[in-house]
């Protein structure tokens, strides 16, 4: 799926992540919700031409050349080591915020498996997530 799929799925469960804690929208709900955004994107770092591996192009080649497309960074040892680096540095909060974010990248992934690049479904996925920002933001704020 494409990265925008991927920042929706993200966005949505950075949206409920600060609905279930009844964090601040301002400051910690802002920075929570950009983390969980930016876990949505971290796995597909192993692709040189994604839209984190751009901005990283070193790195991600690096990792491409080691680990492959869906390789360690699409797995459940990556949201432990994820969050086992948030331990270390103490901030184990803001890493489950991230690994929530990777969790829901893996899980996308999985089920749009064999779907791979159909345009069709895409532009279904993302009016879907669309409608639940939608829903989910007037609830959120009512
Ligand atoms: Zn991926």
């Amino acid at each position: 799926m494409n990265y925008r799929i991927h920042a929706l799925t993200g966005s949505l469960c950075g949206l409920l992540f600060i609905h279930y804690f009844s964090l601040p929208l301002w400051y910690k709900g802002a920075v929570i919700y950009s983390l969980v955004v930016i876990g949505s994107l971290l796995p597909d770092i192993d692709i040189p031409t994604s839209y984190l591996g751009r901005r990283l192009k070193p790195l991600s080649i690096l990792i491409n050349l080691i680990f492959s497309h869906r390789g360690f960074t699409h797995s459940l040892l990556f949201c432990f080591f994820v969050y086992l680096f948030s331990l270390i540095i103490g901030l184990e909060f803001y890493g489950v915020a991230v690994v929530i974010g990777v969790f829901s990248h893996i899980l996308i992934d999985l089920l749009t498996k064999g779907f791979g690049s159909n345009r069709i479904l895409s532009i279904l996925v993302e009016a879907v997530l669309f409608l639940c920002h939608v829903f989910f933001i007037f609830f959120l704020f009512s």
